[in-house]
């Protein structure tokens, strides 16, 4: 291949030009292992005692000489090398010099920078002009041009290149995400946003040590590599907190989350990586107070549950994989009172799993509403399709998840439900956990207030549990206490747990509530709660959760027998 030509003087300038941009610049004849010098008039000379080696401290030739590689190919070659624990990398870009028009000399011009120089520039034939053009273009391309890190694919080959040559140096690859960035635009405006970032690069460089890539990926997301022994967990918080200060507002919480990888597997691809450490940042999305989470192996279980159960969602056209159980409720004797429709998500192998395994990926996923309406309708269903089969006061317990607030129009949807199946809206019980009312009290106390006054029976579901306040009780206008079966578990303190329910049923007395009593599991547990006054039980003591057509045949047609 023809090399790109030089003469002495062009070449002595450029390499003056980009003595600016690269630690080291020289010529260098690799067969011979020479540094060469451009001497006055048109010369050049063997620098003295200058072996290209001699700079990495070295007394003979390199292995697999990059250069010598270069000159043979008569193409430019990269390559990374470790000195002193720092990568440098190396660019060889392949010359030739003409000295008349006769003479002339192939050999290297190596372009060495520490790790975080900005890559060389590509040649042109002598105009020094072009050659500043075509340096920015260069640069441009491989650079984020808000942040001036690299930008993703020159990270990725990089860290590639640096894996390969220096695999046994553990790094962690650090991810970090700014939680609604999109708010900085949406409030400042874009300039604003983009100076922002642009600071947030200069904090990252200003926290790389040796050994250190950067790069924004994407909008908001930064990733760091770096050797292990340089982060520990002070560094996160460090960043964080200087970048959550560019961010301060008043009024709304705008943070960086960090994502720890520990470079293990050094076969997977870069993007897995980065994929990793991201998925240790979803587990703490939404806890602000905190900064750094580490991924574990198990995080990828997860995931892969996860897709799982958002997938047979999304594919559940023949509404048969989520399905509900009913449990009976009854007074003391085992006489029913009524159920609570419990779903199940029943697999194509038959297996069936219980609602913890998915509601809280359907709840993070927005489908639970639309599973919860399924329920509901369900629960009407059978109320319409038993009428007369029951007592008077059978009723279905439905749940309702704190997300169904945000995502649909919880009285809205119920009103239509008990319209639609013609049933009384007395039949169908909402139980609601307290914690619906962490956000936007006054929105929520409305639909149940609405739910109430339109005939329905309020539950307070696991009552007890979490941060219970009397205060909710008066303000829910609830009907039914549904006490938390903790209080029978704990065996840590009985004495206080007695106490507790005691105290549970006496205030319930004295509000004209009703109170039931969940997991009930023992006939002394009901001589217990039936002593203290307590008349309605849920609980496997009476019967475990059970498909629709077992509890017809036990319960419905068991009790008109
Ligand atoms: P929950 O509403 O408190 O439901 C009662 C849970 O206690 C049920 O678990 C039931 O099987 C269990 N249980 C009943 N009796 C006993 C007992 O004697 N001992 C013990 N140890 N446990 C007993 P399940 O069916 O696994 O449901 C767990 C939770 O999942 C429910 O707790 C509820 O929060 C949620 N869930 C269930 N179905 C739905 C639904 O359709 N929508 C929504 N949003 N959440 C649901
Ligand atoms: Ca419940
Ligand atoms: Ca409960």
């Amino acid at each position: 291949m023809k090399l790109k030509e030089y003469t002495i003087k062009g070449m002595t300038a450029y390499m003056h030009l980009l003595r600016d941009t690269f630690d080291l610049v020289r010529l260098v004849a690799p067969e011979s292992c020479h540094v060469l010098e451009l001497g006055k008039g048109d010369r050049i000379l063997f620098a003295p005692g200058g072996h290209c080696f001699d700079c990495w401290n070295r007394t003979d030739r390199c292995d697999n000489c990059t250069s010598s590689r270069a000159l043979t190919t008569g193409e430019r070659l990269e390559k990374v090398v470790m000195f002193a624990g720092v990568p440098y990398s190396v660019h060889s870009v392949p010359v030739c010099l003409r000295l008349d028009e006769d003479t002339a000399m192939d050999c290297v011009l190596e372009l060495v920078s520490v790790h975080d120089a900005p890559i060389p520039v590509t040649f042109a034939h002598s105009d020094r002009q072009e050659n500043l053009v075509q340096e920015t273009a260069d640069q441009a391309l491989s650079r984020d041009a808000i942040t001036g890190l690299d930008n993703w694919d020159r990270f990725c080959q990089r860290l590639r290149d640096l894996l390969e040559l220096d695999p046994a140096t553990p790094r962690v690859l650090i991810s970090a995400d700014i939680n609604k960035f999109s708010l900085v635009n949406e409030l400042f405006g874009l300039d604003k946003g983009n100076e922002i970032l642009s600071r947030i690069g200069k904090i990252f460089r200003a926290h790389m040590e040796a050994g250190s890539l950067s790069t924004r990926r994407n909008a908001d997301n930064f990733l760091i590599c770096m050797p292990e022994e340089k982060y520990d967990a002070g560094l996160a918080n460090g960043i964080a907190a200087e970048v959550n200060r560019l961010m301060a507002s008043p009024f709304y919480s705008i943070h960086m989350q960090m994502g720890i990888y520990r470079m293990t597997d050094l076969n997977l691809p870069i993007p897995v990586m980065c994929d990793r450490a991201n998925l240790a940042i979803r587990q703490i999305k939404g806890q602000s107070t905190r900064v750094a989470c580490e991924f574990k192996e198990n995080m990828l279980q997860a995931q892969l549950h996860e897709q799982k159960v958002l997938t047979a969602f999304q594919d559940n056209r023949d509404g048969h994989h989520f399905r509900i159980y009913l449990q009976p409720q009854t007074d003391a004797a085992g006489r029913l009172l009524g159920a609570e429709a419990l779903v199940r998500w029943v697999r194509a192998d038959g297996t069936i799993l219980p609602p913890d395994s998915f509601i809280g990926i359907l709840e993070e996923s927005g489908s639970i509403a639309e599973l919860d309406r399924r329920v509901w309708r369900a629960a009407a269903s059978l109320l319409h399709d038993w009428q007369g089969l029951y007592e008077e006061d059978f009723a279905i317990s439905v749940n309702v998840s704190p997300r169904d607030f945000f995502y649909m129009d919880v009285h809205q949807t119920l009103c239509g439900i008990v319209n639609d199946y013609r049933i009384d809206p007395g039949r169908l019980h909402v139980e609601i956990v307290e914690s619906f009312l962490i956000d936007d009290q006054a929105r929520c106390l409305d639909i149940v207030h609405r739910l109430h006054d339109d005939g329905f029976t309020i539950e307070i579901d696991d009552f007890g549990k979490g941060y219970s306040s009397l205060s909710y009780i008066q303000e829910m206008n609830a009907d039914c206490l549904k006490v938390d079966k903790d209080f029978l578990r704990s065996t840590a303190d009985r004495d206080k747990s007695r106490i507790i329910l005691q105290s549970i049923i006496a205030m319930a007395h004295e509000l004209g509530m009703a109170c039931i009593a969940e997991g009930v599991e023992t006939a002394d547990q009901v001589a217990m709660l039936t002593q203290m006054g307590y008349k309605a039980f849920q609980g496997y003591y009476f019967s475990r959760p059970m498909p629709v057509d077992d509890f017809y045949a036990d319960w419905l047609q068991k009790d008109r027998a």
